[in-house]
């Protein structure tokens, strides 16, 4: 399949292209989309046939559930059955980086579920996935426009090197603004259960919901029996060719133990901006500074698939923070690692 390649900005919408994506819409192909988290790969979402085609195009299992994405929150009331507690949270953080699972509506055909009978609904703020949509006249389902497996995409870039010659279209807009998939939450009574954490920290949903529970899978292993409130929690996610080992101890003990590493190690290294003058500049990636966890997030991605280039044994990362956007990093990081912890003393 010849794949299309559509370069715009936010800023400079190219109408002409907009209208030609969305006839792609129409007729049950598929495109991917930028949005402020990271490229998604869009389908008609009342359409189990294109639905089918995203599935194969990723390689994703068929019982991993997929987004719908809306151009308004409102719209979610043709999907969906909505709730007071679900207009308060979009009235707070719509359009933006959150995602709310509904009772969904007969529209919406169960291959696109994963057989379940909730729907998650999204309302992005990217003004290119937003034009997509209200073009499209229908909620588009995009999951992460990447291979199953591999780490989400956050610049046309990774999604040509996964998607190139499978699906009808890709719209370059640039690198994602946030570069971490949206914040999932299910609603029960006046809670919210974070089912993934994202750029809308617990604490933000906390200004807005009674209570927050954040779901054991976020950040533990799950039990071989154990069901995950969401699907896609089980499945092994953004692995690198090489094993990560996350590091864990007190700042100067993990440089130490990096600085080691490198003389003994063939080994890659993402680390932070004040470690880069300590270590040679032989496979290491600079993530952002310490404390500046937004660029790390944006960076996250991208470092995990440049490490798939260097011929090295191992990966070396720290272990964030659960605090805040942290809790993101933390739940991409320790999936990515499959669990590996290393304490440094
Ligand atoms: P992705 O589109 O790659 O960001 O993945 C979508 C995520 O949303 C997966 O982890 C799914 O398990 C989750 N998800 C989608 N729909 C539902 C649903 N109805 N209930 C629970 N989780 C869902
Ligand atoms: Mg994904």
């Amino acid at each position: 399949m010849d794949t299309q390649i559509f370069r715009m900005t936010p800023e400079e919408i190219d109408a002409q292209a907009i209208k030609s994506c969305a006839e792609i819409i129409k007729s049950g192909g598929l495109v991917a989309i930028p949005t402020e988290t990271v490229y998604g790969l869009g389908a008609d979402a009342t359409d189990a046939d294109a639905a089918a085609k995203i599935y194969a195009a990723k390689g994703r299992p068929s019982d991993n559930p997929l987004i719908i994405h809306i151009a308004a929150p409102e719209d979610a009331e043709r999907y969906a059955h909505t709730s007071p507690l679900y207009y308060k949270l979009a009235k707070a953080f719509m359009p933006g980086p959150l995602t709310v699972i509904l009772p969904k509506k007969d529209i919406i055909p169960s291959g696109v579920t994963g057989g379940l009978d909730t729907v998650a609904v999204r309302c992005p703020s990217h003004k290119v996935a937003h034009a997509l949509i209200e073009a499209s006249c229908v909620a588009i389902a995009a999951p992460s426009a990447n291979l199953s497996g591999s780490p989400s995409p956050t610049s046309a870039e990774h999604v040509i090197a996964d998607m190139n010659g499978r699906i009808d279209a890709i719209i370059d807009g640039g690198q994602c603004e946030i570069g971490l998939e949206s914040t999932i939450v299910k609603l029960e009574g006046e809670t919210a259960i974070m089912l993934r954490p994202g750029a809308i920290t617990a604490d933000a949903l906390g200004c807005v919901c009674e209570k927050v529970e954040i779901a054991a899978a976020v950040t533990e292993l799950l039990g071989e029996n154990e069901r995950p409130l969401s699907p896609g929690m089980k499945y092994k996610h953004y692995a690198p060719a090489a094993p990560l080992v996350l590091l864990e101890g007190e700042d100067d003990a993990v440089a130490d133990f990096l600085v080691a590493a490198q003389s003994r190690e063939n080994c890659a290294i993402l680390g932070y901006s004040e470690e880069m003058p300590l270590l040679n500049n032989k496979n290491i990636i600079d993530v952002g500074a310490r404390d500046d966890l937004a660029t790390q997030a944006q960076t996250l991605f991208s470092a995990l698939r440049e490490t798939n280039s260097m011929s090295v044994d191992v990966i070396y990362a720290h272990l964030p923070t659960q605090n805040g956007l942290g809790l993101a990093l933390y739940n991409r990081l320790i999936r990515a690692a499959a669990h590996t912890i290393k304490h440094i003393d």
